[in-house]
């Protein structure tokens, strides 16, 4: 049975002192690692009804593209702003100093899409909480959010919880 926490690496004090840096490049690179990550996730979406899988540039693309491609359901990229060449809709979030933004083609979705939103972790929930008001903007139901990892020191996952939202995580690492 693969352990998927043995796969991701830590690297402490990246990019600045005080964070624990979750690499997920190690759990990708093992095939074995890789391929139940997905089962998991597919795991997790059996019943769903999903019509759409989102993922959040860029590890969100790693993990969601797959997912999507076992599900056999098209994938909607969240994107960093300035990269879709077509018609967006943009969301700002905080960061711990400043904001960042994301977009969505505004034809990715419509009000007949019920959406799983995959990234690799999530820690203070900020970045995939922009990507659920861009996928509710575009009319889609979000059916739930999945991560690898859950860092649930950072609150994150509660905070997508008291927005109704269900959440799932393969892994949890205290800290920050
Ligand atoms: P947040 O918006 O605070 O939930 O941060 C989530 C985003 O930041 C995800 O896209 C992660 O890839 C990245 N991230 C935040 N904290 C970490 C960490 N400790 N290790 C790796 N990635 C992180």
């Amino acid at each position: 049975m693969t352990d998927l926490t043995k796969l991701v690496r830590t690297i402490p004090d990246y990019p600045k002192p005080g964070i624990m840096f979750r690499d997920i490049t190690t759990l990708i690179l093992d095939p074995h690692g890789f391929t139940k990550v997905v089962n998991d996730l597919a795991e997790f979406a059996a019943g769903m009804r999903l019509t759409k899988i989102a993922g959040i540039e860029a590890r969100g693309f790693i993990i969601g593209g797959a997912l999507a491609h076992r599900l056999a359901l098209g994938f909607v990229p969240l994107r960093k702003k300035g990269k879709l060449p077509h018609q967006t809709i943009v969301e700002t979030y905080e960061l711990e100093y400043g904001t960042d933004q994301i977009e969505m083609h505004l034809d990715a979705v419509d009000a007949n899409d019920h959406v799983l939103l995959v990234d690799d972790l999530i820690a203070t929930g900020g970045t995939a909480m922009a990507g659920v008001r861009l996928l509710r903007r575009g009319g889609a139901e979000v059916a739930a959010c999945a991560f690898v990892i859950d860092l649930p020191d950072l609150g994150g996952a509660a905070r997508l919880e008291a927005q109704g939202l269900k959440v799932h995580a393969l892994m949890a690492f205290g800290g920050h």
